[in-house]
């Protein structure tokens, strides 16, 4: 078929053209004596992106998932107490590591379309006066229900206990596309990964940790029983402190890397929260026009970087985006383990604008007629152009 194949499931998201050039190189040594040249800025590049002032970024030659387990491994024991919740694929399978890594797993289930219930965080912590909880997880953009949590709140609730344990945040689909403040908020690891906001391929899982979580993990005292080697911090400072890795680099995923964060930072950060703001509003303004109602229970949950659109009632969202990608060339997200089949997702995170928008409206608009819904033709598409067209556009509109 001619044309480009549209991608829009929440990752791998579209990679810029700038970037994929970037990855078009030879190989390259990576313990030639200038390549500590190339990587200490990337360092202090990522760092910004997370808002880390004083910390340090790893990055680990794995996926998002590698850098869960890095962040576990470094600085708890098996049995240490954690807090954790549950509402999504994503935040489920967090939790399935840290049961699987042998931590005893304070887990509360909430409604999938909600996000972390910071309440009952704040009630635990409150009870908690032996601070035998050494760990409060969250998953900041649930990527499976299009659920975004209030990690600020989380920080206001370990304040207001006074309550020491480590503050885990699983930011896979939002650092760099939604507001993330790792210093301000006190998050001591912050975990990503390369294929959603930060526009490039999969291969590359990033773990941003505070000076506390270094010093926690330096701590025998504190920190001694987790087995620990490929994602071991001990290894990487050692090797990253002179520029280089304790192994070998996805070489050419840095020289990607480069490329996308000087195209995060040249936007300016507040810019790209503001872009992803306004073209997820479109998709929201779509949805409703077509009648149907996302997976997220309420507005104060949107996730600025996927909706997640319950199909309407007798009609099987997994047909939905099987005809979306058979008939008109376009990935949209299925629905994942217990909204399967009832949700499809529109990714709108990365290196995407208003018309790429409107062409996977178009593409899920024509799907879900296709498969008997109910709604009038052009509807969902004519709200969110008429959206885009007098919303603002940021000050700078760069090209990639
Ligand atoms: C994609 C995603 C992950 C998993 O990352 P991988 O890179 O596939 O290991 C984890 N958490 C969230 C919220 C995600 O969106």
């Amino acid at each position: 078929m001619a044309g480009y194949n549209q991608l829009f499931v929440p990752g791998p998201t579209n990679v810029p053209e700038s970037v994929r050039q970037a990855m078009n190189m030879p190989m390259e040594d990576m313990r030639a004596p200038d390549y500590p040249s190339f990587t200490r800025g990337l360092f202090q590049d990522i760092a910004k992106v997370f808002r880390n002032d004083g910390g340090r970024v790893f990055i680990f030659p794995s996926s998002g998932t590698g850098a869960w387990e890095s962040a576990i491994t470094n600085t708890l024991n098996p049995g240490d107490r954690v807090l954790m919740s549950r509402f999504g694929q994503f935040s489920l399978l967090w939790v399935d590591m840290a049961e699987r890594m042998g931590l005893d797993v304070d887990v509360i289930d909430v409604d999938w379309g909600t996000g972390v219930p910071v309440e009952l965080y704040a009630e635990r912590l409150a009870a908690d006066k032996e601070h035998r909880i050494k760990a409060v997880f969250c998953t900041h953009n649930e990527t499976a229900t299009g659920v975004t949590s209030d990690i600020a709140a989380v920080r206001a609730a370990l304040n207001a206990a006074k309550h020491p344990a480590l503050l885990f945040v699983d930011g896979v689909s939002s650092v760099g596309s939604i507001d993330f403040r790792q210093t301000e908020w006190g998050v001591d690891l912050a975990v990503s990964g390369s294929q959603k906001g930060f526009m490039l391929p999969p291969g590359l899982g990033f773990l941003s940790v505070s000076q506390k979580a270094l010093d926690f993990a330096k701590d025998s005292t504190r920190n001694s029983r987790s087995n620990r080697c490929y994602f071991s911090f001990e290894d990487m400072i050692r090797a990253n402190d002179t520029g280089y890795f304790p192994y070998t680099p996805a070489v050419q995923l840095l020289r990607g890397l480069r490329v996308s964060l000087d195209l995060l930072l040249e936007e300016g950060l507040d810019n790209v929260f503001q872009r992803h703001n306004r073209l997820a509003e479109g998709v929201r303004r779509a949805v409703d026009a077509w009648g149907l109602r996302l997976c997220a229970k309420e507005a104060k949950w949107n996730s600025d970087t996927v909706s997640a659109v319950l199909a309407p009632e007798g009609i099987d969202s997994a047909q939905i985006v099987k005809t979306a990608y058979e008939k008109y060339q376009t990935s949209l997200g299925v629905g994942l383990n217990k909204v399967a089949g009832r949700v499809f997702r529109i990714g709108h995170l990365g290196w995407v604008n208003e018309v790429m928008m409107c062409g996977a409206l178009s593409a899920a608009e024509m799907a879900l007629r296709d498969c008997g819904a109910k709604i009038t033709a052009g509807s969902g598409v004519g709200a969110a152009l008429e959206y885009y067209r007098v919303s603002q556009q940021p000050a700078v509109a760069k090209a990639a």
